[in-house]
């Protein structure tokens, strides 16, 4: 299969360091409020990914942290007057909610920064040592230009980069360019180190974490577009420093959400949040898979209701196929798919998957699928092309993250649907208008 490497800037052939297993981390959000709708694409992005892997019988094994110390926690914890930890766990629990709403993953090793203080500290004291990183008056920087390579991921060179900068008055810093590692300050947690007391800088977080747990080269970092700088290209630097490679052998950076053509933006004052949506956030999923991760994607109120009804259409058609299968005692659990027209589909599905996770077109598979069963739902019943077509479709939906569950007939709603179907063989049409009616007042057609 295929990956867009970002940081190579090619689609290349994806393979894994170990055979059938995979490490993955993605950033995840800093705790002080509840996530808005941009927030979620990342999380659904590679949600999916990861689900396709599974699905493709490799063990991923996957990581996104929670940063938990932060300047936003600080304030929000200071208005609210109460201790951080309140704010950060508060909005914790939340974004996890949001997630579960999302249809996705939730066990994963989820790290927070407050747990990993030493080995945050340990890593700067490397970089020190090593002499990529520098103390002044108490705050630790690293030093840029001692990394020829600095600014490959996001393309930028290291003089534009200087040129570009602000130089700000009474600069501490060597150079513009080197960001901070460790700050001295006394202001909301801090710790006690040699170098002062204070907190890590968001950077160092994330390699000191990937460094930890996984303690070698990942395969797969990901994250948002607006992560590449200067996020992602500082945790390259530092890991280039001290481990001489570059986090990950895959970096995957997901597209924008635009909001009605505007960049999504809380300084806008237009952010929706995803848990004020108010619908069922599949259909959101949905709309988030349907354009491919790396395109930006603009979101509207219409563009949203165009899922809303589709996602509708595949539930009804699923729990169809479902009841059709239960009222004939046909659910069969154990089939495998032969039928050609399927297979045909469950390949182009694969493709599209495989190269590069392109969604929109395993979605056209999926619809596709779908006709053919509202088709084949009309027609004289082939219960094993029906089973075999239900088999593929849950497939299909559980890499997509959009499962739809299990529906089996109530036994007074089985003898309804059956004395229907009697009626009709014995040309009773008023008995059988009747039924029809009570069935379709129970929303069973
Ligand atoms: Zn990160």
């Amino acid at each position: 299969m295929k990956i867009f490497n970002s940081y190579t800037n090619k689609l290349e052939t994806f393979v894994p360091h170990h055979p059938n297993r995979i490490s993955m981390y993605v950033c995840g959000p800093t705790v002080y409020n509840y996530i808005h709708i941009g927030n979620a694409r990342p999380v659904v992005v590679f949600d999916t990914v990861r689900r396709y892997f599974e699905y493709k019988g490799y063990n991923v094994q996957f990581v996104s942290n929670f940063t938990d110390v932060d300047d936003k926690i600080i304030q929000a914890a200071k208005e609210a007057n109460v201790p951080e930890m309140i704010i950060s766990e508060k909005y914790i629990k939340a974004f996890l909610e949001d997630v579960v709403a999302l249809n996705c993953k939730t066990d994963y090793l989820k790290p927070k920064v407050t747990e990993y203080i030493p080995q945050i500290i340990a890593y700067i004291q490397s970089l020190i040592e090593l002499g990529y990183a520098y103390i002044i008056e108490g705050d630790v920087y690293f030093r840029v230009s001692k990394l020829a390579e600095y600014g490959k991921l996001s393309n930028r060179k290291l003089d534009d980069l200087i040129a570009g900068s602000r130089v700000e008055i009474n600069e501490k810093k060597e150079s513009p360019l080197d960001f901070t590692l460790w700050k001295k300050t006394e202001e909301g947690l801090h710790w006690h180190t040699s170098f002062s007391d204070g907190r890590p800088g968001w950077h160092t977080e994330c390699v000191a974490m990937i460094d930890d747990i996984f303690g070698e080269e990942i395969d797969i970092h990901g994250g948002g577009t607006d992560l590449m700088f200067p996020h992602h290209e500082n945790e390259i630097a530092q890991s280039l420093a001290k481990n001489h490679h570059h986090v990950a052998r895959y970096w995957m950076h997901n597209g924008r959400l635009n909001l009605e053509g505007e960049k999504m933006s809380k300084s806008l004052g237009n952010d929706i949040k995803v848990k004020d949506l108010n619908i069922d956030l599949k259909a959101y999923r949905m709309f988030l898979l349907s354009t491919h991760y790396r395109s930006p994607l603009n979101f509207s109120i219409e563009a949203l209701d165009v899922f809303v009804r589709e996602w509708a259409k595949i539930t009804k058609t699923v729990e169809s196929l479902h009841r059709t299968l239960d009222l004939h005692d046909s659910l069969e659990s154990n089939v495998i798919v032969t039928a050609g027209d399927i297979m045909e589909v469950i390949d182009y599905f694969l493709t599209s998957m495989d190269n590069d996770f392109n969604t929109p077109n395993a979605l056209t598979a999926l619809n596709q699928l779908m006709r053919s069963i509202n088709q084949k739902m009309r027609q004289k019943l082939d219960y094993a092309w029906l089973n075999q077509a239900l088999r593929a479709i849950n497939d299909m939906l559980s890499v997509l993250g959009l499962e739809v569950p299990l529906i089996r007939l109530a036994d007074e709603d089985r003898v309804l649907i059956n004395q229907w179907e009697q009626a009709r063989v014995d040309k009773d049409f008023a008995l059988a208008d009747m039924l029809r009616k009570k069935i379709s007042e129970k929303g069973l057609l």
